[in-house]
């Protein structure tokens, strides 16, 4: 290892026992081979995490406590650990790191589909903020390889939506958006709010965005075309009657309901495309089968970001990506528990915390 300008402790959020984060000072992780180690400065906390605080996956996510969440964050290398000195990495960069690497041996990961990586439950297998020690916490040690440089352009704060706008990149890649193409997306969270804007990065024209209350206004000062207030007006109806009656050529699911599959299906024109990012909590949804033949829809699943991280970074720096009215939520590390106060009631669209 290089010198190092890390300390031998550090502050770190802990999950000790299910349902709360308490702080505490933690040995400073040491990189491994391959590894670099990096100061956190911001780490965003998303709805898998509250379901990880809150014991949701047990035993899987985290396997033991106590554990360290967060896996949505940015930082700053301040460590090599040995094996990196070719991987265009070095001292002072500022970074954004994937939570995982897959395995890189077998057959899916050999593909680039490493977010598939078949041996993803094989013990040593290390999904940060997941199964290994996670960045809400000052330091983190991650493979270089799956560490990406951020230009000056990109802030700390963005750099710590780039893990879910890169969902969003892989999702527009996965449906193969199309120029001129019109798009709803369900569910103005962070993930729809950021996958409309990429929808109109990769040729969208047409964006209408499915949700309620005040973030619609978000979504409308991002630059959408339209939004549909559900709790007003009908979804398919009101998209049918911005469509001429077709339905749009892709619709978007980051809702997370179950509850409106039927309404994606029938939000879509025939032989249009539905794809589905994130999860339900191990949901089951009824929709009527018939449609997806008679109308030979697409119904795609889209998870993480395999190969996403570099262009995701790029649109933020070219500015398709505004991060500005997504990063207004932000506290300090003593503050965490309000922050994750603010992720249960809702109340910020992403809490982040500065490290
Ligand atoms: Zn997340
Ligand atoms: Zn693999």
């Amino acid at each position: 290892m290089t010198a190092t300008t890390a300390p031998r402790t550090m502050r770190a959020a802990l999950l000790a026992e299910f349902g709360r984060l308490t702080l505490a000072e933690l040995p400073v992780p040491q990189p491994g081979p391959g590894e670099v180690l990096c100061r956190v400065r911001a780490c965003g906390m998303c709805g898998t995490d509250l379901k990880i605080v809150n014991g949701g996956f047990a035993g899987t996510w985290p396997p033991s406590l106590p554990f360290v969440i967060g896996h949505e964050w940015s930082g700053v290398v301040v460590a090599m650990g040995p094996g990196t000195e070719r991987t265009g990495l070095s001292p002072g960069d500022r970074v954004v790191a994937e939570n995982h690497a897959g395995c890189g041996a077998c057959p899916l990961c050999r593909a680039g589909r490493y977010n598939l990586c078949e041996r993803v439950r094989e013990p040593g297998f290390k999904l940060y903020g997941h199964t290994a020690q996670g960045a809400l916490a000052q330091y983190a040690a991650r493979p270089a390889v799956a560490t990406h440089k951020l230009p000056d352009s990109v802030s700390d704060l963005a750099g710590a939506l780039v893990n879910q706008a890169a969902l969003t990149v892989h999702a527009a890649r996965r449906a193969a958006v199309t120029p001129g193409a019109s798009v709803a997306v369900f569910g103005p969270g962070l993930l729809g709010l950021l996958m409309q804007q990429v929808a109109r990065a990769a040729g969208a024209t047409q964006v209408i965005v499915v949700g309620r209350g005040a973030r619609l206004d978000t979504a409308l000062e991002l630059g959408c075309s339209a939004v549909v207030d559900y709790e007003r007006a009908d979804p398919v109806s009101e998209i049918r009657a911005m469509t001429e009656g077709r339905g749009v050529d892709y619709v978007f699911d980051c809702s997370g309901n179950a509850e409106v599959v039927e309404q994606l299906l029938r939000s879509v024109r025939r032989g249009g495309t539905v794809a589905m990012l994130g999860l339900t909590g191990g949901a089951v949804a009824r929709f009527p089968l018939d449609p997806l033949a008679l109308d030979e829809l697409n119904l795609l699943g889209v998870r993480s970001s395999p190969n996403a991280y570099p262009a995701t970074i790029r649109l933020m720096a070219d500015g398709a990506i505004d991060t500005d009215p997504l990063t207004r939520d932000q506290f300090d590390l003593d503050h965490v528990g309000e922050a994750f106060a603010a992720l249960e009631s809702r109340s910020a669209i992403r809490p982040l915390v500065l490290l």
